[in-house]
């Protein structure tokens, strides 16, 4: 299989080779499809495999680029993923103009809302940080179609997980929901099926 079978726009296409990427990884093939088609999946996948693109890619050729509000959300369990996954998205969507905001604690809000303020199709950021944005009105939800929850195990275990419902619970009901987790306890489990529609299991 080749990146090419997914008939990716040419921006994404270069963008992907400038990177060197020249041929999906196992995460990437049994995730790009699904994506592409707009369904929920459930991910048991590591870090190292490839699983930043295997929902970067997608996400990048489905925004719209038009729209100035956030239309894809990736919550992440650190600061650390929240900026690496600003990066990859960013080198991804790069000749497509895709701009990615990453939102964490201990940057000030103040440099995050002028940011969130600009045009911006995708953040990337952790539970509390991302939160507080929603409640001083400063990152918009009705445009977002697509939310990841990326290390949701590792969500759980920092306890964030009453935080990712507080916030899916604001989303707009029509989206995409794709979840990605090292090992699926119970909890995530039920998040899965609390809110996706008829995830796809990806064992990887
Ligand atoms: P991740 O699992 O998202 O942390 O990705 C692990 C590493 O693999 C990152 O350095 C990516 O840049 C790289 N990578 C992702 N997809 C590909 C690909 N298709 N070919 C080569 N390297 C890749």
């Amino acid at each position: 299989e080749r990146f090419t079978d997914y008939k990716l726009s040419t921006e994404i296409e270069k963008a992907l080779k400038d990177l060197g990427y020249d041929k999906p990884t196992e995460v990437q093939r049994m995730v790009i499809p699904h994506v592409l088609k707009k369904q929920d999946l459930v991910a048991k996948s590591q870090t190292g495999s490839g699983k930043t693109a295997s929902y970067g890619i997608p996400i990048c050729e489905l925004v719209d680029w038009l729209e100035n509000k956030p239309q894809a959300l990736v919550l992440t369990p650190t600061r650390e993923l929240a900026v690496q996954v600003k990066e990859d998205i960013t080198n991804i969507g790069r000749f497509k103009r895709i701009k990615v905001t990453a939102v964490y604690g201990k940057q000030p809000i103040a440099i995050q809302k002028t940011e969130l303020k600009q045009k911006t199709h995708v953040v990337a950021g952790t539970p509390g940080r991302v939160l507080d944005h929603i409640e001083r009105d400063t990152l918009p939800l009705d445009k977002i179609r697509y939310l990841v929850i990326d290390e949701a195990d590792e969500m759980l275990n920092m306890g964030f997980i009453e935080q990712v419902e507080a916030i899916i619970n604001k989303l707009p009901k029509e989206r995409v929901t794709l979840l990605f987790s090292a090992t699926l306890p119970e909890t995530v489990k039920n998040l899965a099926s609390n809110y996706m529609k008829d995830p796809i299991d990806i064992e990887i």
